[in-house]
């Protein structure tokens, strides 16, 4: 009987890293990437105000959590729309850029992949270019009420714009599920002057969004677990309701307790209807 003690150390951990502090200021250090060592000071308000949010949130149940993709699903996978005549200098081109951003991060992020003509799978980031007057890149995406991102569907306005690594880098952010911000010098400011590449604070809020959402996976996950654990509860209390007997099926199992008892007789019960 290791499963309770099991999911009690489960739980503890569970709720040591959701203990939904995502509002509160603190310090992060930068445990990977192109600028590991640095600690940058989170102010998670200013990164969800109105009108400047690279972090976006979603409230489930009133915790609030940010909206990414969760830890476990990444890398994730990008596809060309097929039929958009991207040349291999543009793929590899767009692909420098989101290693880059990988490198940039310190994380795998993105996996290549391909998608047949007229599926729309919501687990991969689709990219595909379309002409779109005064806009170079757009991206659509919808997220589930655990802020969990789907559906990430990415467009340019040419193919030359696959090699921008500002527009594709911002794009590319969009899709991961971060918004814009005017809170600090970010790929994700609005407007021609923002800059080329990732900032420090970039990579840190992003790094902090990802680390708070494997923290809700793990809570995500204990919940899932609890109610197995109830059921399984319910079933052990419905059959220590039966008389306890000795039974030679408890001999042959080599168990000895009551509830495995009841359990055994059960099916010996319900296998003798075949007889
Ligand atoms: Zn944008």
């Amino acid at each position: 009987m290791l499963r309770p003690v099991l999911l009690v150390s489960l739980a503890s951990v569970a709720f040591a890293g959701s203990s939904g502090a995502q509002m509160s200021d603190s310090m992060w250090p930068i445990p990977a990437g192109a600028y590991a060592g640095r600690v940058v000071a989170i102010n998670s308000n200013l990164a969800v105000r109105k009108g400047s949010a690279f972090l976006r949130l979603s409230k489930l149940k009133g915790d609030k959590r940010f909206v990414a993709w969760n830890p476990s699903r990444l890398p994730a996978l990008v596809a060309f729309r097929p039929g958009r005549a991207i040349s291999a200098d543009d793929s590899a081109a767009f692909w420098m850029i989101l290693m880059r951003m990988e490198a940039d991060i310190g994380m795998r992020l993105f996996e290549p992949a391909t998608v047949s003509p007229g599926s729309d799978p919501g687990d991969v980031i689709v990219v595909d270019t379309r002409s779109m007057p005064g806009d170079d890149g757009r991206t659509y995406l919808t997220w589930s009420n655990d802020a969990g991102v789907y559906d990430a569907r990415v467009f340019f306005g040419s193919r030359a714009i696959l090699h921008s690594q500002r527009i594709v880098t911002h794009e590319m952010m969009h899709a991961l599920g971060f918004g814009h911000t005017s809170a600090w010098s970010s790929i994700m400011n609005s407007g021609a002057d923002a800059p080329v590449s990732l900032t420090l604070e970039d990579v840190a809020y992003a790094q902090y969004a990802f680390d708070s959402r494997s923290s809700s996976e793990r809570h995500d996950m204990w919940e899932r677990v609890a109610l197995a654990n109830d059921r399984e509860t319910g079933s052990v209390t419905r059959m220590d309701r039966l008389p306890c007997r000795t039974s030679p099926f408890n001999v042959l199992a080599g168990i000895s307790d009551c509830v495995a008892e009841s359990y055994f007789t059960g099916a010996i019960g319900a296998s003798g209807t075949s007889h």
